[in-house]
């Protein structure tokens, strides 16, 4: 009988905290592709901005770098946390960009309090629709949201491909769907990009390489981290075949 493939939500939480955590990024992504979203708001004027599942701040630190005004990362684990306010110190950055622990479901901010809301890799925890849905509450009328979400490119692919995000991501949808979705729920779209190759390569896949020697030596005896770090040499096998099928998206919509 064929293995049945673990699944990303049966890991341990200390123990993908404790691999994500080596990386400047927890998601695809880059600095490039930050500040093109980041072209396409007005950010000419003071802004406050919220980075949802901020993660250890990388594209955060990015935005506090090409905007006036304060960030609030919030992410759910407070290792990332600390991290993430370190940073923003070393950076100078302190006075302008903290960072808060506090789930993206349950957000302790007040109504209509942010001009955009940022979330890079993050929203399928929560469900695009329902994030999109309950985020537009703390955004002022005319505010932005820019969000980056796993996104099909095709309307069919191939069975391998289709179950390893299925499982992953219940309801991974095209561009098409996911921008209809994005209209239902209040915004008008105001652009939508497919990340380049490299969010995924250069920034993702190439720097975990370099961090799962010494995550499997620090783990040592650890069964699962050894199938967990398999899961993502997996994924990232995974990308190389498929790629042309799947990709993560930013889309930037305006709160009507
Ligand atoms: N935005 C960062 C991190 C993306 S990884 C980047 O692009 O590099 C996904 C992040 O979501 C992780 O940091 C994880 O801790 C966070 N997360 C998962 N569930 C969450 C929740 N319910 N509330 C807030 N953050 C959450």
């Amino acid at each position: 009988m064929e293995k049945e493939e673990p699944l990303i939500h049966d890991f341990d939480i200390g123990l993908i905290c404790d691999y994500f955590g080596r990386l400047e990024r927890q998601g695809p992504g880059s600095p490039e592709a930050t500040v093109r979203a980041l072209s396409f708001i007005d950010s000419s004027r003071e802004l406050k901005i919220a980075d949802l599942a901020c993660g250890t701040g990388g594209q955060t630190m990015i935005l506090a770098k090409n905007t006036k005004g304060t960030i609030i990362g919030l992410d759910i684990f407070p290792d990332f946390i600390n991290k993430f306010n370190i940073n923003a110190e070393k950076l100078g950055l302190q006075n302008r960009v903290k960072g808060i622990v506090g789930s993206m479901d349950a957000l302790p901010f007040q109504n209509e309090e942010f001009d955009v809301i940022w979330s890079e890799g993050a929203i399928a925890n929560m469900g695009f629709e329902k994030g999109l849905n309950y985020w537009k509450d703390f955004l002022k009328k005319d505010g932005y949201i820019a969000v980056t979400y796993e996104s099909w490119f095709t309307d069919e692919r191939p069975a391998e491909i289709e179950k390893f995000w299925v499982d992953a991501v219940p309801e991974m949808g095209t561009i098409g769907h996911n921008i209809s979705i994005m209209q239902k729920a209040g915004y008008s779209l105001v652009a939508a990009f497919v990340l380049p190759e490299k969010c995924w390569t250069d920034t993702y896949f190439i720097p975990q390489k370099a961090i799962q020697k010494e995550f499997l030596e620090e783990n040592a005896g650890n069964k699962d981290a050894e199938v967990f770090v398999e899961y993502m040499k997996h994924e990232a096998e995974l990308y190389s075949k498929y790629k042309q099928y799947y990709g993560y998206v930013f889309y930037i919509g305006r709160k009507i």
